[in-house]
């Protein structure tokens, strides 16, 4: 099966096979299919492969995508880099924001978020390679933002994020997602609503399933690949 649909079944199957084979539930990993540059038409033929959670980077690409796809009970993720005069847009037409990592973007994105919608479930970007080309805190800086994310009404502190650099090696690939394990392990007794690691793309997802992410982000294994340069 070539089709996007036939993928998506596929990858939901082989998410499902690996959480077992580490001991972990049936349903305990979410995908999200990242639909950047691809249309609203590739997104219908995920959900009837049995995709929920659309992640889009580029807010003015997603916005009409959302619209034109407003008969399905999707959940949409804004996983990109978040810039704060793209705030009052991403707060109004998502669901989940994965890469929060200043408490102006946060607070903004809290004023603005609609009255009549739930609060912004909100992850926060952790930057563990010290990779200045990326966003993301260090993890010194992490408990601080955590700490002002949780006290903004219209933003729900959810969990952890992290994008790091690409390894080949899946034995090598385990390290960071266990270091945002640990971190997320740490904060939880200060804030016991933080459930979710959102980690693992199209080439790291098993090493991020096995260290625990209960999101994966997946574009080019459920949509096929980018043009050149659009990441
Ligand atoms: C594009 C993107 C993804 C998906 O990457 P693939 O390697 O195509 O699976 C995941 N997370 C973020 C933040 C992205 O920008």
């Amino acid at each position: 099966m070539h089709s996007t649909t036939g993928r998506t079944r596929a990858l939901l199957a082989e998410i499902d096979r690996i959480a077992a084979a580490c001991g972990r539930a049936r349903g305990s990993v979410t995908l999200v299919g990242v639909a950047k540059t691809h249309p609203a038409s590739a997104v219908r033929e995920a959900w009837a492969g049995g995709l929920r959670h659309v992640g889009e980077s580029y807010l003015q690409e997603a916005v009409p995508k959302i619209a034109a796809l407003a008969d399905l009970p999707l959940t949409w993720h804004f996983v990109g880099r978040i810039q704060a005069n793209k705030t009052a847009a991403i707060a109004r037409h998502f669901d989940w924001v994965h890469a929060v990592d200043r408490i102006r973007v946060a607070e903004r994105l809290s004023a603005q978020r609609p009255a009549e919608r739930p609060p912004l479930e909100c992850c926060l970007e952790v930057n563990l390679g010290g990779e200045p080309s990326k966003g993301g805190v260090t993890p010194a800086e992490l408990s601080a933002l955590a700490d002002a994310v949780a006290g903004l009404p219209g933003l729900r502190l959810r969990g952890l994020m992290t994008l790091p650099e690409a390894i080949a090696d899946p034995a090598a690939q385990r390290a960071p997602f266990a270091a945002l394990a640990e971190l997320l392990a740490g904060l939880r007794d200060r804030h016991p609503g933080m459930d979710t690691l959102s980690m693992g793309m199209s080439g790291d997802m098993e090493a991020a399933i096995i260290e625990g992410a209960t999101m994966v982000r997946i574009g080019t294994a459920l949509f096929g690949a980018r043009e050149a340069g659009r990441n």
